[in-house]
């Protein structure tokens, strides 16, 4: 089975999709493997690395494609290349499918086999290859380093013959894996920690890292199946910015990480907030690329409003690029080895399996995902 390997053209970005160390693990699968020049040129790793682990190199983007029954890539597939691939071929990415309808039915009418590595359910199984939990540790952990770079102050308490320098505060709001990660990297930086987030069980986690949790009743809130927070209603978002005015005010640093799957994420911070936070303060909306939590924040930009610094830099998991991609192309090789035929040498696409139902989008000229027919049609 030929697997191609695409190297990113997205500009800006760093990661790779495939290391050769995971390059070696397909390879030894028995997989037939054929990256593009250039592929690891960003993680400095060159083309003969790749060869070296058993991979061929190949120029030309158009034969890849062509020849190819799986392509493996980072982010979603350019328009224009959908054609050259194969019917039947399995495409592997990430596909971002709720904001790419026209994406997913080009992909659908080519008879490709897209799978989207976001839907990958949130089961022990499958916690090898979630890509969302992998760069969502790696982005909470560069968040801090961003507020921290730009805080005027430091975030340890120092006891010095020049005083006593007071810790510095960060509230961090939304406790999934990226602020589980932010608040265990603001309290390694010394910070004194607080979080808040919709779902209650997740305060005995933010306790159990020495952080404090912030109590907001906001009646009933709860999680979906997949461990996912369900979306508010008007009245509850009003009473949690309420009750969040104050950790806010008191905070050196906010950090926002709330999100909803397959949905715009919650507007949490207004103006109005940001006006009662001392001016100097550093607000990092992590998740200005889906809608943003904070109110003027904009994607790649630090905004300043009534003082503080709101700071909207998409990809942060990309200011890590070696690591990133480390991880990326683990879960990318774990993902094939799960389901490869050791016999055949063959990925088997299996229709009946949990992971493969949550994650393939089309199929044989069809939309088979019922999450995403049951998202898109609403
Ligand atoms: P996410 O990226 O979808 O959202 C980030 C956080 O924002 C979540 O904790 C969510 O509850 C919170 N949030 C949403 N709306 C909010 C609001 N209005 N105010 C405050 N917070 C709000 O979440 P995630 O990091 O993908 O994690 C979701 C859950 O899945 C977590 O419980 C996580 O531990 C779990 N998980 C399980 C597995 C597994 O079992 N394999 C893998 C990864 C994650």
């Amino acid at each position: 089975m030929r697997i191609a390997v695409m190297k990113e053209n997205c500009p800006g970005e760093r990661r790779i999709p495939l290391i050769p160390a995971t390059a070696e693990k397909l390879v030894k699968l028995g997989a037939d493997l054929a990256v593009e020049s250039g592929l690891g040129l960003s993680c400095r790793f060159e083309d003969a690395d790749y060869e070296k682990a058993g991979a061929s190199v190949s120029a030309s983007r158009r034969e890849l494609l062509q020849s190819a029954d799986m392509v493996l890539r980072l982010r979603k597939p350019p328009k224009e290349e959908i054609e050259l691939m194969r019917q039947g071929c399995i495409h592997v990415s990430y596909l971002d499918p709720f904001n790419e309808a026209g994406l997913v039915e080009l992909l659908c009418r080519a008879g490709i086999s897209a799978v989207s590595l976001e839907m990958i359910p949130r089961s022990t199984l499958a916690q090898k290859m979630d890509v969302l939990s992998s760069q969502a540790n790696i982005a909470g952990y560069a968040a801090v380093l961003l507020g921290a770079e730009h805080l005027d102050k430091i975030f340890p308490m120092m006891t010095t013959p020049a005083g006593t320098i007071k810790p510095a505060r960060v509230f961090i709001i939304g406790v999934g894996v990226a602020g589980l990660q932010a608040i265990a990297t603001a309290k390694r930086l010394g910070a004194v920690v607080e979080a808040f987030d919709t779902r209650p069980v997740v305060e005995e986690q933010v306790k159990s890292l020495g952080a404090k949790f912030v109590k907001i009743d906001l009646g009933e809130t709860g999680q979906t199946k997949d461990g996912y927070a369900k979306a508010l209603t008007p009245e509850q978002l009003a009473l949690q910015k309420e009750g969040m005015t104050k950790a806010c005010a008191r905070a050196d640093v906010v950090i926002t990480t709330a999100q909803l799957f397959g949905r715009p994420a919650p507007r949490l911070i207004d103006r109005k907030m940001l006006a009662e936070m001392r001016p100097g303060s550093v607000v990092i909306d992590m998740a200005v690329e889906s809608g943003g939590n904070v109110e003027g924040s904009e994607v790649d930009k630090i905004t300043e409003i009534s003082g503080v610094r709101v700071l909207g830099f998409g990809n942060l998991p990309g200011r890590f690029a070696e690591t990133a991609s480390q991880m990326y192309s683990s879960n990318l090789g774990n993902f094939v080895e799960h389901f490869w035929d050791k016999q055949t040498k063959v990925f088997n696409l299996n229709r009946n399996d949990e992971i493969i139902k949550g994650a393939l989008i089309t199929h044989a000229g069809e939309i088979v995902s019922e999450m995403y027919k049951s998202i898109i049609n609403k």
